[in-house]
């Protein structure tokens, strides 16, 4: 991971730059996958139709990108201002420059971005039935490609986009924060030492402990639930379960009480 000076802005140098892309639908889910880390400079050479409601709908949220999205004639037009730029291919194509892989191409990608004046960069993705061309390849700084299924590696347009993104958003933010699931409130030293006595009284009273003979019974169970780490609530339930057992042994020894009188 880079330190660059602020994640947000440097993403916001990267162009997605599509070529040809012959389903709308794509485009849109392109735009979503964009949109997911943090991209939405997305630059569309001569599209087959946009914009079209296919890809709306396969945008869903993220129908900013496409607002946004800026249509041009040529792959020069698209690139215009860019100082680098990455063409993803899945095939191997005829390319003097260096092929890196998609992890190599986003490490490069963020070393130029957390530059002190972040440059354009962009990501370079081909038609759907054919891909990048030759030229159009050509045009590029680095070609890059996602390590795949060698008997099946061409991935769908949107997931390649995907695949890039993310590999470019870890590339600057690292490992990047994830939600918490909720945390329960761990029991206190008092309420587990209350436990453990409420727990030997109805032991002993049940049964189960002889306190001329206790083993090693109550380590045992100590041993148990220090490893279970104790929330408060589950302290609760231990106690609810020994109050409701101390009932039931209170109410079997007045009827033994009462059938011996
Ligand atoms: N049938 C085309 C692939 C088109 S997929 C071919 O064989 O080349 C559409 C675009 O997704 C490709 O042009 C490329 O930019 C990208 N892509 C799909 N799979 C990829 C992979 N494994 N590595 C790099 N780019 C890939």
């Amino acid at each position: 991971m880079l330190e660059s000076k602020n994640p947000r802005e440097a993403l916001s140098h990267v162009r997605v730059v599509l070529i040809h892309t012959t389903h709308p639908g794509n485009i849109g889910a392109a735009a979503r996958a964009m949109w997911t880390m943090g991209l939405s400079q997305l630059v569309l050479v001569s599209p087959s139709r946009f914009p079209a409601p296919e890809a709306e709908a396969m945008a869903s949220g993220a129908d900013v990108v496409l607002e946004h999205a800026q249509v041009v004639a040529t792959l020069p037009e698209a690139l215009a201002g860019c100082v680098w730029a990455a063409g993803f291919s899945a095939r191997p194509r005829e390319f003097a420059g260096r092929v890196l892989s998609a992890r190599e191409t986003a490490e490069e990608a963020a070393r130029l971005l957390a530059a002190e004046a972040s440059p354009d960069i962009a990501l370079v993705f081909g038609t759907e039935m054919s891909g990048l061309s030759n030229a159009e390849l050509a045009q590029c700084t680095v070609a890059a490609a996602i390590p795949a299924n060698p008997q099946y590696s061409s991935l769908n347009l949107a997931a390649a986009v995907q695949v890039a993104a993310y590999e470019l958003r870890a590339a600057l933010l690292g490992a990047g924060a994830v939600w918490q699931a909720p945390r329960f409130v761990g029991a206190a030293h008092e309420e587990i030492e209350r436990l453990y006595a409420h727990a030997e009284k109805t032991l002993i009273a049940c049964g189960f402990l002889n306190p001329e003979r206790p083993k090693r019974l109550l380590p045992r169970l100590r041993r148990l639930f220090a490893r279970a780490g104790l929330e408060q609530e589950e302290v609760n339930i231990l106690r609810g379960i020994l109050a409701e057992m101390d009932v039931l042994l209170k109410e079997a020894q007045e009827r033994n009480g009462s059938e011996s009188e």
